[in-house]
């Protein structure tokens, strides 16, 4: 077997580690390919047409083929896992799928990230199921906007009553929203967003927009940095910064001084983390990605599929954490634009 490069944790786990000597913490699963929603900055209707070829549901993994890898991933680290897509609620029977996940020993947070359609029908199983926690994207209170943000696929009424039914039932992680930021499309409605939100016990997250994939067609003038919306907000209502909970987490963490809650920025383009990534992502294919900017990944449902034994999984998983060298958005802030590469779309990788 392949000897790990591992070191000896506190707790006598041994520890898997990068080149750059950070952990396996993190498995991000897309569970879907597919989306109800058009956002263009991810799934833009010129290229997700009605003849558009998403994955035939064979080629997706089943819920044992992806059961079988998280319970390997986090012999190997792993503590949390997020459930994205795509829109993951459209993958059929979903509480099941958390409920095994729940079981594997080890796991200490299982997460959903969703655009909110479906997500009142499903919520209370999702809780029963022993989901954590929800984040729901938003992009904009105005309806004309959100429709815009949605591809016009989507109405902001069922989205904003699914963010009160997952507060109503109450999730031990919390609820939150996420927010991608995009200039001349959104920005206008920022401080809207802050205001419905604050002493709401919803953290409100902004995310400045990315370069994943290259069928959005990203410019980095459409980018709107977290310095300036931080500012617009602190001018209305001041902030003050609060430590992260944890290495690694990537929304910078400000708290209103009235003690109307708290707002968060994720910054991936002015100021990116990769020094503290620990996350892999897992496609609804089977391939593994250890960046979300990846060129490529590693195919696992081949071996899924065949006779190999969760060790022959293990030593997979193992070698391509140990040789990654993943620091994507470092590269891109210290060029004038983005590294020119093939890159795996977002509804594939999963956010
Ligand atoms: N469909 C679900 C949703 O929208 O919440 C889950 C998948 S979506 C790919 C996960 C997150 O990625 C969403 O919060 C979405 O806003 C974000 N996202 C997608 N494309 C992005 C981009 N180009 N830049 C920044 N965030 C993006
Ligand atoms: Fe769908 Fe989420 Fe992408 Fe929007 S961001 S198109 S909701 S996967
Ligand atoms: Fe992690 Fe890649 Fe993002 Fe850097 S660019 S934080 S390595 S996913």
């Amino acid at each position: 077997m392949e000897q790990l490069r591992c070191f000896m944790a506190g707790n006598q786990t041994p520890a898997l580690t990068d080149r750059f000597s950070r952990p396996l913490h993190d498995l991000r699963i897309s569970v879907m390919d597919r989306c109800n929603f058009r956002c263009p900055y991810c799934m833009p209707e010129a290229t997700y047409h009605e003849h558009f070829r998403f994955l035939e549901p064979k080629e997706r993994l089943s819920f044992d083929e992806i059961e079988r890898v998280a319970r390997v991933a986090v012999s190997l680290g792993v503590r949390k896992l997020r459930l994205t897509g795509g829109e993951p609620l459209l993958r059929p029977k979903l509480p099941e799928l958390v409920a095994r996940l729940a079981s594997i020993e080890g796991v200490e947070d299982i997460a959903l990230t969703t655009n909110g359609v479906l997500l009142e029908r499903h919520v209370q199983d999702l809780k029963e199921a022993g989901l954590n926690r929800v984040t729901v994207s938003l992009d904009s209170l105005d309806p004309a906007v959100f429709a815009r943000m949605s591809g016009g696929r989507a109405q902001l009424e069922p989205v904003l009553e699914a963010i009160e039914a997952a507060q109503t039932i109450g999730f031990s992680g919390g609820v939150k929203l996420n927010t991608v930021v995009q200039r001349g499309l959104n920005d206008a409605g920022v401080e809207a967003l802050a205001e419905r939100f604050r002493h709401s016990g919803v953290v409100l997250r902004f995310i400045e927009y990315m370069d994943v994939g290259t069928r959005n067609h990203w410019e980095r003038a459409e980018v709107v940095p977290s310095r300036e919306l931080r500012e617009r907000i602190d001018a209305r209502w001041p902030l003050e910064p609060v430590d992260a909970h944890y290495r690694g987490e990537v929304a910078q963490r400000y708290r209103y001084c009235d003690g109307a809650g708290e707002v968060g920025f994720i910054s991936s383009v002015t100021a990116p983390f990769c020094g503290d990534c620990s996350r892999a992502r897992l496609s609804s294919e089977g391939q593994l990605y250890t960046c979300l900017f990846a060129s490529e990944g590693r195919d696992l449902r081949t071996l899924l599929r065949s006779d190999a034994d969760d060790a022959a999984l293990r030593d997979l998983l193992a070698g391509v954490w140990r040789r990654r060298t993943d620091r994507y958005s470092e590269e891109r802030a210290a060029s004038s634009d983005a590294p020119a590469r093939r890159r795996i779309e977002m509804n594939y990788i999963g956010g």
